[in-house]
C-alpha cells in the first residue's frame, strides 16, 4: 500500500531511495565494520538537500514535512541505519535550534545545518541521569551575560563530529522541569571537551561519546527559548526524534522483509526452495503484516504532527514504541527464516539486528514511554 501517498511524496521516496541505494548502501557495511562515520554518506544527502528537510527555505532548507522527514529516514535506514541516526539526530536537533534560537543565530547557524556543512547533536544523558531529564545535573549558573557550565553527558550521538549541541541544563534549584533549560553550545567554546567513545552491539558509526564541560562559558544569547523553558524545547525536537526513529525501525524492518521474500525464492533445500515450506510462507505473511501496520503508525504519527502543538506528542510517542520493538520481532523471523546464513556476516541482516536493537533504547527507552504514556492519559503527568 501506498499510504495514499501524494505525487510529491512519492517523488520524494523515489528520490531518496535510489540515493540511499547508489551513495548510502555501498558503504553502510564499512561504516558498521570499521566504525567509520560515514561522512561520504551524509554528503550524498547534504547535495540533496536532504539535511535542511524541515527548515524553513528562508534558511535554505527545504521546508517540507514530516512525512517527507519519515520516509527519507526510512529510505536511507533500509540502506545505512547509523547515517539514517545521524541524520535523524541533525533534524531533530536543528529544530530545536528553529523553534527557540533568537534571530541572529538562527541567521547564522541555520544555514550551515540546512546545506550540512554542519552537523548538529542532541545532547541530554548523563551518567546519573539515564533517562530521566528531570534528573539532570549539568549545570548552568548565570554569570552575567553568560552561563558557566559544568557537567558531563554520555552516548550523544556524533558527540565528536557534530559543531553545534543542543544541550539540556540545570539553571534552577527546584526538582521540576521549570528548572532545565535548552542551550546551544558551540564545539570550539573553551571549557568544552570530548570524553570517551563507545563501542556498542550497533550503531558502531555513529560515534557514541561523552561531552565533558568545565567552566565552559556560554554566551546567554545561545539560550533556546526562556531560561526554565526547556520542555517546549524538548518536546518539539522528541515529537520530530521519534517519528525519525520509529521510521528507521521502519526501513529496517521492510529491508529484513525484502531480503526474506528474495531469500525464500532463490535458497533450495534438499531439492525445495524454502518458499514451498508452508511454516515459512506463513513467516513471510507474519512479516509483512507487521511492516504494514509498523508504516501505518509511522505515517499516521508524521500527518497528525504536521502542525506543531504544545504539549506531549503522543502520536510520536506511541509510533516509537511500537514500530521500534515491531521492528526487532520482524528482523528476528527474517533471521529464523535465513537460517545459519542470516546469522552471518555474509548478509545484512546480522546489522539490521544490531542497529535495531539501539532503537528502544534511546530516546526514551520503551519502559520509559509505556509510563510516560499511562501517566499522561491518567493525567498524572507532572507540569
Ligand atoms: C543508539 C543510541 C543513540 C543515543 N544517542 C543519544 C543522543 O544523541 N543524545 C543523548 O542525549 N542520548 C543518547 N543516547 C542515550 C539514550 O537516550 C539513553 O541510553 C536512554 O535515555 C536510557 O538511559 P540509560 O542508558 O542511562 O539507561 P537507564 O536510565 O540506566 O535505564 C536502564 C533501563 O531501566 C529502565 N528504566 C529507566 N528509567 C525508567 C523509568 N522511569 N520507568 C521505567 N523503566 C525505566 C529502562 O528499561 C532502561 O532501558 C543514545 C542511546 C543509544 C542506545
Amino acid at each position: 500500500m501506498d499510504f495514499l501517498l501524494s505525487e510529491q511524496h512519492q517523488m520524494i521516496r523515489n528520490t531518496a531511495r535510489e540515493l540511499a541505494s547508489l551513495e548510502i548502501a555501498p558503504r553502510a557495511s564499512n561504516t558498521d565494520e570499521y566504525a567509520q562515520f560515514p561522512w561520504d554518506s551524509l554528503q550524498a544527502l547534504a547535495q540533496s538537500g536532504m539535511m535542511g528537510v524541515l527548515l524553513p527555505t528562508t534558511y535554505g532548507g527545504s521546508g517540507a514535512d514530516l512525512l517527507s522527514f519519515a520516509i527519507m529516514s526510512e529510505e536511507i535506514a533500509k540502506a545505512c541505519a547509523n547515517t539514517a541516526l545521524i541524520f535523524v539526530t541533525h533534524v531533530a536537533a536543528s529544530q530545536g535550534i528553529l523553534l527557540g534560537a533568537r534571530d541572529s543565530i538562527k541567521d547564522r547557524v541555520l544555514p550551515l545545518l540546512a546545506k550540512g556543512q554542519k552537523l548538529a547533536a542532541f545532547v541530554a544523558t548523563e551518567p546519573d541521569s539515564g533517562a530521566n531529564v528531570l534528573a539532570i545535573q549539568a549545570s548552568a549558573k548565570d554569570a552575567g551575560d553568560a552561563y558557566v557550565v559544568n557537567g558531563s553527558k554520555i552516548f550523544i550521538t556524533s558527540a565528536e563530529e557534530a559543531e553545534f549541541y543542543v544541550t539540556v541544563v540545570r539553571t534552577g534549584t527546584t526538582p521540576g522541569p521549570s528548572s532545565l533549560s535548552a542551550l546551544l553550545i558551540e564545539k570550539e567554546t573553551a571549557g568544552l571537551d570530548t570524553g570517551r567513545r563507545f563501542l556498542r552491539l550497533g550503531m558502531n558509526g555513529t560515534s557514541s561519546g561523552e561531552l565533558l564541560f568545565s567552566d565552559c562559558r556560554v554566551p546567554k544569547s545561545n539560550l533556546l527559548g526562556q531560561e526554565g523553558g526547556y520542555m517546549p524545547v524538548g518536546l518539539a525536537m522528541a515529537g520530530t526524534g521519534m517519528v525519525g526513529m520509529a521510521a528507521i525501525a521502519l526501513g529496517l524492518a521492510q529491508a529484513s522483509l525484502d531480503l526474506s521474500i528474495d531469500y525464500a525464492k532463490s535458497r533450495v533445500v534438499a531439492g525445495q526452495p524454502l518458499g514451498n515450506y508452508q511454516a515459512l510462507r506463513f513467516l513471510i505473511g507474519e512479516m509483512s503484516v507487521m511492516v504494514e501496520a509498523i508504516r501505518n503508525t509511522v505515517y499516521g504519527s508524521a500527518v497528525s504532527l504536521a502542525a506543531p502543538s504544545p504539549g506531549w506528542p503522543l502520536a510520536a510517542l506511541r509510533a516509537k514504541l511500537f514500530a521500534t520493538e515491531s521492528a526487532l520481532q520482524v528482523i528476528d523471523k527474517a533471521l529464523q527464516l535465513h537460517g545459519g546464513t542470516g546469522y552471518t556476516k555474509e548478509l545484512p541482516l546480522e546489522r539490521y539486528y544490531r542497529d535495531a536493537r539501539g532503537l528502544t533504547l534511546h530516546l526514551s527507552p520503551t519502559e520509559v514511554i509505556k509510563d510516560t504514556l499511562g501517566l499522561i492519559l491518567l493525567g498524572m503527568m507532572p507540569s
